[in-house]
């Protein structure tokens, strides 16, 4: 087990800058999430911590040790680029063994480490079947049996999931925090996919164009994000804006949209004027008569507990997520009222939150 490092590490191919300058520190035990749409300069950052992409400039340490120009081979860290491939002919026991077989470890220590694998994934009752005959799931766990039981100080895991249909990758992203809790070691898992991020992350770290915009825990990166992009990009539906002109200073605690003077989490630091936006999540809106802030309903989209309503306001269109008993009709005009202690501000020409 091992704490990663990454300090200023940047990337370039040619002209073109793919990391531009990344720094964090990936705590001993963490499942780190690196999260951001596709060609923001994930899978460049796994690789050059595995060791399989050189860094243009800064430094990667493992475990306290500079590994920036060590090969791959001698970080003792696990790529895991596919999880589900296993091999027909070969058995459970096999299967999972079989890296250490590659390594030349003599077969009574593989048969114990395998074993301890596969008590660690509950499928030591299965270790003599072949693996053709099995559920789905099982065949999942043998697949991770044989990541984990060369015992690394890592794991990097690229889009894992990718291939697989919803309800299997539901149980398996279930399955691999569990297993992280189990086994403990430090893991870093690239996707695009905020849902599966915010399920399993102990910390994320999300990307957009080769920069890290916020590194953080799920929930503080969802409550309090740090830019625009970020606000956007976690949640479904995603952070909603209302953009306004107006100054903005420390001490301040409201802001005044047209009729509507909105109480906001007392600003700190920020400081400006000119565009802004106010940043507020779906869950965070409810009507209410008597506010002067007004919205016309658009429409709304039916969810069993919860409806996603449409709203058109003079600042934007606007989602609020509503009990699925509340009546709403189209065209009808409503009062909004903010979960003031939720609500963010942003610099809409920077992006970036005020606080
Ligand atoms: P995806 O999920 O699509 O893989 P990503 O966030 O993992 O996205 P990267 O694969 O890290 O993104 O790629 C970042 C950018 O660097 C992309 O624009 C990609 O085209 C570029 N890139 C990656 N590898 C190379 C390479 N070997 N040569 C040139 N450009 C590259």
């Amino acid at each position: 087990m091992a704490e990663i490092r990454v300090e200023n590490v940047q990337k370039s191919f040619g002209a073109f800058t793919a990391v531009k300058g990344s720094t964090f520190t990936i705590e001993n035990g963490e499942f780190f999430v690196m999260l951001g749409p596709s060609g923001c300069g994930k899978t460049t950052t796994l690789r050059m911590i595995a060791g399989l992409e050189l860094p243009t400039a800064g430094k990667i340490l493992l475990g306290g040790e500079d590994v920036t120009f060590n090969r791959a081979a001698a970080r003792d860290i696990a790529f895991v680029f596919q999880l589900f491939a296993l091999y027909p002919h070969m058995n459970v026991r096999q299967n999972i063994g079989f890296p250490l077989k590659c390594q030349g470890m003599a077969s009574k220590e593989i048969r114990q480490a395998v074993e301890e694998a596969a008590k660690l994934l509950r499928i030591d009752h299965l270790l003599d079947r072949s693996v053709t005959g099995l559920a789905g799931g099982d065949r999942q766990r043998v697949a991770l049996g044989r990541c984990i039981v060369r015992r690394p100080k890592a794991f990097l895991m690229d889009e894992p999931l990718g291939t697989l249909d919803t309800e299997f990758r539901d149980l398996m992203v279930r399955e691999l925090r569990e297993l992280h809790n189990r086994i403990g070691a430090t893991t870093v898992y690239v996707t695009h996919d905020q849902l599966e991020a915010m399920a399993m992350a102990d910390k994320i770290a999300v990307m957009n164009h080769g920069v890290i915009e916020q590194f953080g825990r799920p929930q503080e990166i969802y409550d309090r994000p740090a830019t625009m992009f970020v606000a956007d990009f976690l949640g479904s539906p995603p952070m909603n804006f209302l953009a306004f002109r107006g100054a903005v200073a420390p001490g301040q605690r409201s802001v005044r949209i047209g009729e509507a003077e909105l109480a906001v989490p007392e600003l700190r630091e920020g400081q400006s004027e000119g565009e802004l936006a106010l940043g507020v999540r779906p869950e965070h809106i409810r009507l209410d008569d008597a506010s002067p802030f007004r919205g016309a309903v658009f429409g709304a989209e039916y969810l069993g507990t919860t409806q996603i309503v449409t709203l058109d306001t003079a600042y934007g269109q606007v989602k609020a997520r509503l009990p699925a008993d509340r009546n709403v009709k189209a065209g009808e005009t409503v009062g909004l009222a903010f979960r003031s202690e939720r609500l963010s501000l942003f610099d809409k020409t920077s992006g970036r939150a005020l606080r």
